[in-house]
């Protein structure tokens, strides 16, 4: 039965429940219904079948939003083989590195990425499939393709983490870590109702196209746009042609929406922000003009999208602790368990300031290929995750920063974000990320990297003065550096580890 194939599963239930419902679309266009979706999925199974590959080979998926992500995503599951998903915009000796890695035996990619092309070059061993090639159309053309049974702790999803700092290592995140997180998203993420349309504006290599897996257990449709990326006049037009519409989108996306969309989004269900740290006087922007149309969820690559979250119902700008609860990434998801610890694993109470651990069945089985890494991040069960931060009474978390991040100046710890959120309070500016520079004297010294339309410098006073109206005398910043934009990865996450480099002297 469907229950023994894993994630597969998932879709060969849909496909038996509503054979005749939109699976994919492609913009506008149609693209596949479940049952032809499982067709293709199977067709792609037989091929796989044929290769004579070990169970839970890597296969990895190198491209930009597709509809070709879907059938290859089930279709490798459907085979026994595990999916390795790869930011497309890595360079090409990152991504040679990650196919070497994991030693992948297929990857997919479009042939207009050279870099994934020149990483095949480098690393020989993977066979490279291009998607817009007669050799791929020809695979799915293919016909049986029984499915391949798989156990909860078999590997689906070998994730690599996004690595703002150091090499990324690769989160091996079985199907039971997979089906876990599907269930917290119907309980947690929207128990409210979930959308019947999910759109993937943001990298399906990352959390969109791990919320495609609640929504095929579903039977939502999921869109791909037609920019297969983010683009506002897209997503404006395309909330006027779908209905319930809910998409996932980093922090930064969600400002974008709110400072370009004129309408009122009448399709819109949900936007779930999560992957990096959404500020209070955003989500405010954003639920003054889109109420009950937010949820936030806190996760991290070894147990994705799943600590904790903020459900729309907890993002009521009414209620009167809503600043506090707006500051915060939610309650613990259902069956997570959730602790801050001191630095020798002890568990603190609420108010105090520790490491986050989480424990659950969403919890990462280790790194691939790295038994000392894996030490330092699972003991005893416990996923030690690096962010620091500190529950209330009522069992809200509130992130304050990676423990990397975290400032020490004359000895006093400074939470960068705090001091990025008083000044996201100024008018005037767009994006802000406050680190650390090294200094004789201090040790380090608090600098704000602000993004702003206004010349350089004109604003330092003000900045100053709402600082000191704010937040400690020692924690506001020492310099201001002004940027036309900030350097971020893919998934949103502002790059600290460049910006410091910036500040490095002689740099
Ligand atoms: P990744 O493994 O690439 O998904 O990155 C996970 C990290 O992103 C977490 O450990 C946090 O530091 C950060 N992060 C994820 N979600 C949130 C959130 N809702 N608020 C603040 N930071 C977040």
């Amino acid at each position: 039965m469907y229950f023994d194939y894993g994630l597969a599963g998932l879709l060969m239930r849909r496909a038996i429940i509503t054979p005749d419902a939109p699976a994919v679309a492609f913009g506008k266009e149609p693209v596949a219904t479940y049952r032809q979706l499982m067709r293709r999925v199977e067709a792609f199974s037989a091929w796989a079948g044929t290769l004579g590959l070990p169970k839970g080979a890597r296969v990895a998926i190198v491209l930009k939003n597709h509809p070709a992500w879907f059938e290859i995503m089930f279709g490798c599951w459907h085979a026994g083989l595990s999916v390795v998903p790869v930011n497309v915009k890595l360079h090409a000796q990152e991504v040679a590195y990650i196919l070497d890695d994991c030693q992948a035996s297929l990857m997919f990619f479009d042939s207009e990425n050279t870099a994934a092309a020149e990483a095949l070059s480098l690393v020989k061993a993977a066979r490279g499939i291009a998607i817009d090639t007669s050799e791929y159309s020809d695979i799915l053309h293919s016909s049986g393709g029984a499915p391949v049974a798989v156990g909860p702790g078999s590997l689906a999803w070998l994730f690599y983490t996004s690595g703002t700092t150091g090499k990324p290592k690769g989160a091996m995140l079985s199907h039971g870590n997979l089906l876990a997180m599907c269930q917290c998203y119907a309980t947690d993420v929207e128990p409210e109702g979930m959308g019947s349309t999910l759109l993937h504006f943001a990298p399906m290599s990352h959390g969109s196209g791990l919320y495609m897996l609640p929504h095929v257990l579903h039977g939502s449709l999921q869109v791909v746009p037609e920019s297969r990326g983010f683009n506002v006049g897209e997503l404006e037009s395309l909330l006027e042609h779908y209905d319930a519409v809910s998409f996932f989108a980093a922090p930064t996306m969600v400002t974008r929406l709110v400072d370009n969309v004129r309408g009122s989004l009448p399709g819109l269900h949900t936007v779930i922000c999560g992957g990096a740290p959404m500020y209070v006087s955003d989500a405010f922007r954003f639920l003054e003009r889109f109420p009950n149309k937010l949820a936030q969820i806190y996760g991290q690559g070894e147990t994705p999208m799943t600590i904790t979250s903020l459900p729309k119902s907890l993002h009521d700008l009414a209620h009167p602790r809503s600043r506090e609860r707006l500051a915060s990434c939610g309650v613990a998801q259902t069956g997570i368990e959730v602790r801050i610890v001191d630095d020798t694993g002890q568990q603190l109470p609420a108010g105090e300031l520790g490491e986050i651990i989480v424990r659950g069945p969403t919890v990462m089985a280790g790194y691939w290929k790295r038994p000392e890494e894996t030490a330092k991040a699972l003991k005893a069960g416990w996923l030690y995750t690096g962010d620091i931060g500190t529950f209330d009474s009522e069992g809200f978390l509130t992130l304050k920063d990676r423990s990397k991040d975290v400032i020490i100046s004359g000895g006093s710890n400074i939470y960068p974000r705090e001091v990025e959120e008083i000044l996201l309070l100024h008018p005037k500016v767009k994006e802000v990320a406050v680190l650390g520079q090294q200094d004789d004297e201090w040790g380090e010294t608090v600098v704000a990297c602000i993004v702003t339309d206004e010349h350089p410098g004109t604003i330092n006073a003000e900045l100053e003065e709402l600082c000191l109206n704010h937040i400690a005398r020692f924690k506001r910043p020492k310099h201001y550096l002004y940027m036309s934009s900030l350097p971020k990865n893919a998934t949103g996450k502002v790059l600290k580890a460049e910006l410091r480099g910036l500040l490095k002297p002689g740099a």
